[in-house]
């Protein structure tokens, strides 16, 4: 799948305002040049559990057919322990898909952790994955790599200012794949926090609501604009609200119809869980990395 049929407009538009911000190349090459992926994934390996077709097999096994979808790569996919529901991709060349064990206790089902997943690899469709590592190193060592942080503040803020975009795209491949705005509605409220028993009944539509009303609250004067503005610009994802409000309008749209019926339509080939390259489908072996395919199709 080709993210210009789907970028959100305001991811695009944000992105140009980004690479615009004087010294965000310098910044850009400058951890890029320090920052090895080597690095990432010895710590990523030392410290969280990779999952694999034999390393929880019920989460791992959800990640190709989606990579398969939309025709990406197999990335690292890993489960960290932290409370808080949370998954997110970074790298560059290699890639890592991160999910937290506070969302696996969050999720309802296995459509939701689905839809969460496909949330990430939309975010390496779209080419997210780069800059959100810039960002989140930029946020960690920012300081100790000896920049001031009058010089990376600017930047800072325009790059969660993009990431904050961002998510709209990946919400968008996230309904492509599921086949709707619902599931991945629900598990964006699941990971605000609200457990089954309540989320499982709001009403979309209202809830949508609050983000029209917030924008109104936010059009009213320059003050409040301020206020708002202030109040989530440290943030790195939108108001959820405002995710769900996007969501539902983009998911009656003739655009998503279109990639709806192309993604269901569409033949896969099936691909090795080891080395995460396309492979035959009557392939008894993978012809990349040797690994016996028995039981993996
Ligand atoms: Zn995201
Ligand atoms: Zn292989």
């Amino acid at each position: 799948m080709n993210y210009r049929e789907f970028i959100h407009p305001e991811d695009e538009a944000a992105l140009r305002n980004l690479e615009a911000v004087p010294g965000f190349d310098t910044v850009a090459r400058f951890i890029l040049e320090h920052f090895t992926e080597d690095m990432m994934h010895g710590l990523y390996m030392a410290q969280n559990v990779r999952l694999s077709p034999s390393q929880l097999p019920e989460i791992f096994n959800l990640l190709p057919p989606i990579c398969g979808k939309f025709e990406i790569e197999l990335p690292e996919f890993y489960l960290t322990m932290d409370p808080r529901p949370n998954a997110w991709t970074i790298g560059d060349k290699r890639k890592f898909i991160v999910l937290t064990s506070g969302l696996l206790d969050h999720i309802a089902d296995k459509d939701e952790l689905q839809s969460i997943i496909a949330h990430e690899c939309g975010h390496i469709v779209c080419r997210h994955v780069l800059y959100n590592t810039i960002a989140m190193l930029l946020v960690k060592f920012g300081e100790s790599l000896g920049f001031g942080r009058i010089v990376i503040a600017p930047i800072l803020l325009a790059i969660k200012y993009w990431q904050r975009r961002s998510e709209l795209s990946a919400d968008r491949a996230s309904a492509v794949y599921t086949g709707g705005h619902e599931v991945p509605c629900r598990a964006l409220l699941r990971i605000c926090g609200g457990p089954d028993n309540l989320t499982k009944n709001i009403n979309l539509p209202e809830y949508a609501e609050q983000a029209k009303a917030y924008d109104a609250l936010v059009a009213k004067s320059k003050w409040n604009k301020l206020l708002q503005n202030m109040a989530i610009m440290d943030a790195d994802h939108p108001f959820a609200a405002v995710r769900v409000r996007e969501l539902l309008s983009w998911a009656g749209s003739e655009q998503f119809a279109k990639l709806k019926q192309a993604m269901s339509a569409a033949e896969v080939l099936p691909m090795c869980r080891k080395c995460g390259r396309r492979i035959a489908a009557d392939a008894k072996f993978c012809r990349y990395c040797g690994n016996n395919l028995k039981g993996e199709k």
